[in-house]
């Protein structure tokens, strides 16, 4: 696979898709055809069988060249790469009944095979807390019935199946459960997505009212997913941060090109503000593959979990920081809608507001600093 030439296409592109607010068709036609929706899916069952740090080297790059599409590859990423890389024992400590370990490989294989996942978390009333999630399943004889309203699900429509936060509804405790819900009849999309930045992830709203079979439960377990966030964060916390990183990277590179073709890259101030985004850049890049090869090597330990949230904040913050500055170095005519520094400066501003939120991620690093316990306060 030629992972640069496939990133120049998808940077080509990006405009197009972002003015248009549409799905990346094309990208996502690339990305099957490399086989990167099988990038974390064993080699047994057709895939790469990528590490986190394999994920976060090729999610850098796909970020540079176009971050919505990026951002919805994440989502999938995150959904095969939890699935992939649970180790069986864990899940059978949690109670898992062996029937899961098959529906698991169907999943993961449909995805060597060019199926597409998305997350559907977020909720208006509840943000991204999952304690707070509204949405419901109930048993039913056969498996379960789950109902409820979904926002800001990237990918929406496009997806072959969406991964879904919900609560039992039988339950007074927040008992939060993990569904792989097929798109098809009971799954509405609701065409909401009209917003600043990453316009072409198509974040729609999700109605659901639809009945489920019983390994449709991820990991064949009730009640999993808030203790899954605190002791597995890399999935829920920072896999977006590889996608900022690129982004931030694509900043420097557009900005260099405009700077240049317009006589501008002598100015002292110029090659101030460019020189400073680049060691931030360079900086946040490294926290973040320190952060991936932490998950890789020593996955779920309190050090690698530390890496995890500050590469999440540093992440989020220097790709916000870079655009605003070489916008400004760039000058008004870099603002006209189409210019790829006008989308990336909308772009970055989203992954501060991403969860785990940068004041969030800072709050949660503070308590670290100060020896306290930073999962004594419910995240999520
Ligand atoms: C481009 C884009 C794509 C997205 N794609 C998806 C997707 O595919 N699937 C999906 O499920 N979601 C997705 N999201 C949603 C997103 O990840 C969050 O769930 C969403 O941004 C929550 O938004 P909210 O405005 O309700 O804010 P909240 O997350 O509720 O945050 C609002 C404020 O409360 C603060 N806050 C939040 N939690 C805490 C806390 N525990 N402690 C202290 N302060 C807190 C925040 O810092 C912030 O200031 C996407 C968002 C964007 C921008």
């Amino acid at each position: 696979m030629d992972l640069p030439a496939l990133v120049d296409r998808m940077s080509g592109r990006a405009s197009k898709y972002d003015a248009a607010g549409e799905f990346p068709e094309e990208d996502f036609a690339d990305l099957r055809d490399a086989g990167l929706l099988g990038l974390m899916v064993p080699p047994r069952l057709g895939g790469t069988g990528a590490s986190f740090a394999d994920y976060t080297d090729v999610a850098v790059q796909l970020g540079s060249g176009a971050g919505a599409t990026a951002l919805i590859f994440n989502m999938h990423a995150s959904v095969t790469g939890a699935l992939a890389h649970t180790p069986d024992e864990l899940v059978r400590q949690f109670g898992a009944p062996e029937s899961f370990f098959a529906s698991r490989d169907r999943v993961l294989a449909a995805a060597a095979e060019g199926a597409l996942y998305a997350v559907a978390m977020s909720e208006r009333e509840a943000g991204s807390r999952l304690s707070k999630v509204r949405t419901a399943y109930e048993r039913t004889g056969s498996g379960f019935r789950i109902t409820g309203a979904k926002t800001f699900v990237s990918g929406a429509g496009h997806a072959d199946a969406y991964l879904v936060a919900a609560r039992d509804a039988t339950s007074g405790e927040p008992r939060i459960s993990y569904f792989l819900v097929p798109a098809g009849p009971g799954v509405r999309v609701r065409p909401t997505w009209d917003s600043l930045g990453m316009r072409a992830t198509t974040s729609h709203d999700l109605d659901l009212d639809v009945e489920v079979d019983e390994d449709a439960l991820v990991g064949g377990i009730e009640g999993a997913a808030l203790l899954l966030a605190q002791v597995m964060p890399q999935w829920l916390v920072a896999s977006y941060a590889a996608v900022y990183v690129g982004v931030a990277r694509s900043v420097l590179r557009h900005g260099a090109a405009h700077l240049t073709e317009r006589g501008l890259h002598t100015l002292p101030m110029v090659r101030a503000r460019m020189g400073r985004a680049d060691v931030q850049v360079a900086a946040a890049e490294l926290v973040v593959r320190r952060a991936a090869r932490q998950v890789t090597d020593d996955p779920g330990s309190p050090e690698t979990n530390r890496w995890v949230w500050r590469a999440k904040l540093i992440a989020g913050d220097t790709a916000a920081e870079v655009a605003f500055s070489v916008l400004e170095a760039a000058g008004a005519s870099a603002t006209r809608r189409g210019h790829p520094l006008e989308r990336l400066y909308r772009d970055a501003r989203c992954g501060a507001l991403q969860p785990a939120t940068s004041d969030v991620c800072a709050d949660w690093l503070g308590a670290a600093a100060l020896g306290d316990n930073p999962d004594e306060v419910t995240r999520w």
